[in-house]
């Protein structure tokens, strides 16, 4: 049963412009999951999570995300691909389909939440779903109010989902039927034609990315993060797939959060209330904490069973590779509450080079650092196109260009000056190829990637002889406990050395022919940390 003392916020639900005869408001996630079940949208998997398909898109769909060019942002977003603008008045006939189209369905589910760990900042949120999982998401993803908290609260942002509402692209000034739309003015996101859960988070992501760094001075970053006994803060930058989720989860410390997080003059806190992690080819050995997330209240999106089971197969990537759970923080065992960890002493970078050139892990010097975080470098493996061999890089600004609607300048300055101001440890971690590149070599094993992290984070290679890379710079130890000596060096790895010297080259020629549009932005010594190809 609802409990009676939490009241529908009606009168606000109406100034929308929504009729309120059916809204669930403010569901346990047990109610939500029943929902699902009843409505047939969703099973239960042999651990109790609930498994449902998000339908046409199991992803983002960036070229589908617009925002509102009026007089807040026509000045101070960075319009580029990520940052497309669409002109006020398709905001208000988009505004008026949705709610048109959400006034004809028999029932709808709403729940408030916030956003932000830490209370001097936090931004309260108003979830308006058609369906009941991507009301389960908001449960799971943001953080979750006390009774209390909800008696008075007033909604700043709202975030509204129709998934099943497929919109006419050229009368509402859009590229195609589905549409991501945020209106800083109406504080509003409007999800159309996508049930993909992560729009609604990134979306958040994406409207913090602005209003932290610009009216509050405050860095916001695209990492996990996670704090030690003694206090000391971790954050891992990297772009997707770069291991952000996996490698916070740790069970020797404690996780403040997998994705978003900002860096104030006194702490690091979370952004979200959940995780949401990659579910592909997931083993209990491998991703413990994960694996067992998977439980009553979790949500698992477009995986497939094991056939006349309900048992997941992890392996399977028939319906997206991009195979996904959601959970709540507490989920995770060893999870910091409030998700809030003191001034970092470490800064990794993740990248998942499938070029097999960059050092698994190696130091970097400030110059170095700030070159790395404006390249924002990754290389994916091409997809399952038959006769593509060849990785694909991708440079992402402060690795999280698609989220940051600010010049990623802006970003890239703040992180500077905190590394400088509180001496902080910058590594590079490549959680890609070694052995050569994608195709010849092989993925680092994840248990080494693990160890050589402790290594940075316990001090232990600190003193250890090392050696800079011939192209690139970065200091490689060559040692680090638990990890065979001959694997730290890349080109080692590779049978090949004259084929490892041409893709360093290659490499290092495409982080350079990226820089240029920055190059006049920086200092010298970002400058002189380029690689040097010849
Ligand atoms: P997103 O931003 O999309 O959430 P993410 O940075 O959180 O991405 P993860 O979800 O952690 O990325 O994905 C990393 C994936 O790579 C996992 O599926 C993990 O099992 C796999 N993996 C394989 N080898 C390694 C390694 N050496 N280090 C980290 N992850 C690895
Ligand atoms: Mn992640």
């Amino acid at each position: 049963m609802p409990d009676p003392t939490i009241s529908i916020p009606v009168n606000d639900l109406l100034k929308l412009g929504l009729k309120t005869e059916n809204i669930h408001y403010q569901l346990t996630p047990e109610e939500l999951v029943m929902h699902n079940l009843q409505r047939e949208e969703g099973v239960l998997n042999d651990t109790g999570a609930l498994v449902i398909s998000t339908g046409e898109f199991t992803g983002r769909s960036p070229k589908d995300k617009f925002t509102v060019n009026d007089e807040i942002t026509a000045d101070t977003v960075n319009w580029n691909e990520f940052n497309i603008p669409i002109e006020p008045k398709y905001f208000d006939i988009i505004y008026k389909k949705v709610m048109d189209y959400l006034n004809t369905l028999p029932e709808l589910w709403v729940r408030d939440g916030y956003a932000c760990a830490d209370s001097r900042h936090r931004l309260t949120i108003r979830s308006i779903n058609e369906k009941p999982w991507n009301n389960l998401f908001s449960y799971n993803m943001f953080l979750r109010p006390t009774e209390e908290e909800l008696e008075d609260f007033a909604a700043q942002w709202y975030v509204i989902s129709a998934p099943g509402l497929k919109l006419d692209a050229k009368e509402c000034g859009i590229r195609q039927h589905n549409v991501s739309l945020i209106s800083f003015k109406h504080k509003m996101i409007l999800i159309a034609g996508s049930g993909y859960t992560g729009e609604t988070k990134k979306g958040i992501f994406t409207i913090l990315n602005y209003i932290l760094p610009q009216e509050k001075n405050i860095l916001s970053m695209h990492c996990s993060a996670n704090m030690g006994d003694n206090g000391d803060t971790a954050i891992f930058f990297g772009l997707s797939g770069t291991g952000k989720t996996t490698l916070s989860a740790d069970p020797h410390r404690k996780l403040i959060g997998d994705d978003e997080h900002a860096w104030t003059d006194d702490n690091i806190f979370n952004f979200e209330g959940g995780c949401y992690a990659k579910c592909i080819n997931l083993t209990e050995e491998k991703e413990p904490e994960i694996y067992h997330a998977i439980r009553p209240g979790a949500l698992v999106e477009n995986v497939c069973f094991f056939p006349g089971t309900n048992k997941i197969n992890f392996d399977d990537a028939s319906i997206t590779e991009n195979t996904r759970v959601s959970y709540p923080l507490h989920f995770i065992s060893n999870a910091l509450e409030p998700s809030i960890g003191g001034l970092p002493k470490n800064i990794f970078f993740l990248t998942c080079d499938a070029f097999g050139v960059l050092p698994p892990v190696s130091k970097l010097t400030p110059g170095q650092a700030m070159y790395q975080f404006i390249s924002g470098y990754t290389a994916k493996v091409a997809g399952t196109e038959t006769g593509v061999t060849e990785p694909k890089p991708t440079f992402s600004a402060c690795f999280g260009a698609p989220f940051l609607p600010l010049h990623p300048g802006k970003y890239a300055h703040m992180l500077g000056e905190k590394m400088q101001k509180h001496k902080v440890n910058v590594w590079l971690i490549n959680t890609g190829w070694t052995g050569g590149p994608h195709g010849v070599g092989h993925r680092v094993k994840l248990s080494y990637t693990r160890e050589m992290i402790t290594a940075a984070l316990e001090g232990k290679l600190d003193n250890v002889r090392t050696e800079s890379h011939p192209v690139f710079g970065m200091a490689i130890p060559k040692e680090c406990p638990n990890i065979p000596t001959e694997i730290l060096d890349p080109k080692n790895t590779w049978v090949d050395k004259d084929a490892y010297d041409e893709k360093a080259k290659y490499l290092a020629g495409l982080f350079i022919k990226n820089f240029e549009k920055y190059a006049s932005g920086v200092t010298n010594e970002v400058l002189e940390a380029a690689p040097k190809p010849e």
